[in-house]
């Protein structure tokens, strides 16, 4: 929690010497508590002063990094309970399990489902993150080899699963380069684990059924030099976890509770896979950084990383796609050409829209600031003047021979200024995208 004026003026050296350039210490105090002055500029600070600041400073829950060189992710340093605050920053890491007690080809068909477990929505690439192994065998050598075999068939983090600090010690002599998430230590094995966390330079996630033991676990963990901590209910019911999970956000980031102000983690391994799905979903809405499933289907992936991204995303920045033109289909100088504005949503259900048309077409894309067409044309985001400057822009007139623009059936008004800017023939398309199909086929002969 950022320290007041005041707080901050106690610990300067209060003899208003000036040097700092203000006429005296509590003059600076004021301006470094609005953030109109650096510590540095007072070159009498205490190293005492430095400290406090530096803590007070410090984000109130952890920013924590795992995996490396590309697939490394990030989980935590959220500052707001809730999305319209703010946003939130970094998305929760999806993860699969993988138990060491599968056979070589069934790990292997597993490893390669998990790769393959990759979409496309509005344009972005989603995905899982991270692979978990899970130590359920309790020997040591399937653990190790399963973790290499992981390392080496994925590019994705890795996550290492067991209760043991001999287990994770001896996994980690091969798979230490890639930096996995260790998960994790309990009440009595917390300084073990600490010790072979710092050794490895990895983080550490910490595991309890209550808040309080969570607590104790991770100044446990803290005390012995790792700062790197995630935290991990085990032994609850879905909504236990979601009760847990928000109290624990609560006092991170409102009370700057800091031995909870690291991010979360749940293991999902019960239930079937709409089971999972359904429970990933609620644990990702309710704060949770890393989830871990056991499901490996597709169709489950899919609505848990869309409410992923869909949570993630900037709620006062809609999803954009890039102004330009947009070829459709084997377009030439003679194919249709329709222009849309450039929020993601609108943009790619026209473009799906054409597709099932079957009609190679143009869509030129206006920049509306990720507006929807009516929107935008509401906001004047969206008039003749922006079509006509789009077009020029893109040198449209190139790309067809013939003059003549579709524009959305809601911005029909435009048609006559539209026509006097271009100097193209507007027609008139549907309201609605879901008729283009019809309209293209019909109109475009
Ligand atoms: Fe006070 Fe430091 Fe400024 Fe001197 S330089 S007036 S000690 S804040």
């Amino acid at each position: 929690m950022a320290l007041t004026g005041l707080e901050i003026f106690k610990l300067l050296p209060k003899t208003n010497c000036k040097k700092c350039g203000m006429p005296t210490c509590l003059a600076f105090a004021m301006q470094l508590a609005q953030k109109r002055a650096k510590l540095d500029d007072c070159p009498c600070t205490s190293e005492e002063c430095r400290q406090t600041l530096a803590a007070a400073a410090a984000p109130p829950m952890r920013l924590i990094k795992f995996g490396s060189g590309n697939n490394q992710v990030q989980v935590g340093q959220e500052t707001v309970m809730y999305r319209h605050e703010e946003k939130f920053y970094n998305p929760t890491v999806m993860a699969v399990s993988v138990s060491d007690k599968l056979s070589p080809e069934a790990l292997q068909k597993r490893i390669e489902s998990i790769n393959a477990l990759r979409f496309e929505r509005v344009g972005i690439e989603i995905g899982v993150k991270a692979i978990a192994v899970v130590n359920d065998s309790g020997d040591s050598e399937a653990f190790v080899s399963v973790a290499t075999t992981v390392k080496e068939s994925s590019n994705l983090a890795l996550i290492l699963c067991s209760g043991s600090p001999e287990m994770i010690a001896a996994a980690l002599a091969k798979t230490a380069d890639v930096k996995p998430l260790i998960v994790g230590a309990k009440t009595n094995t917390a300084e073990a684990m600490a010790k072979i966390a710092k050794e490895n330079n990895c983080p550490l996630a910490a595991k309890a059924s209550s808040i309080e033991d969570l607590v104790e676990i991770s100044e446990k963990i803290k005390v012995h030099g790792v700062e790197d901590i995630v935290l991990s209910f085990e032994e609850m019911t879905l909504s236990e976890q979601l009760r847990n999970l928000t109290m624990t956000r609560v006092l991170s980031l409102k009370k700057v509770f800091r031995p909870l102000g690291y991010p979360t983690l749940s293991i999902l391994t019960d239930g079937d896979t709409d089971e999972q799905a359904a429970a990933a979903t609620s644990l990702i809405c309710k704060y949770c950084g890393i989830v871990i499933v056991d499901t490996i289907e597709p169709y489950a992936f899919l609505p848990m990383l869309t409410t992923v991204m869909n949570i993630y995303s900037d709620p006062q920045k809609p999803i954009q796609v890039e102004p330009k033109v947009y070829k459709i289909g084997e377009v030439d100088e003679s194919s249709p050409f329709i222009f849309t504005t450039n929020f993601s949503l609108t943009y790619y259900t026209v473009e799906s829209d054409v597709e099932a048309s079957r009609v190679p077409c143009y869509i030129l894309v206006i920049d509306t600031e990720g507006t929807s067409v009516l929107t935008a044309y509401s906001g004047d985001k969206l008039n003749e003047k922006a079509v006509a400057d789009a077009m020029s822009k893109r040198s449209v007139e190139s790309l067809v021979k013939h003059r003549k623009l579709i524009i959305p059936g809601y911005v029909a008004v435009m048609s006559g200024k539209l026509e006097e800017a271009t100097g193209w023939e507007v027609m008139v398309g549907p309201r609605e995208s879901s008729m283009l199909p019809k309209y293209l086929q019909e109109v475009w002969k």
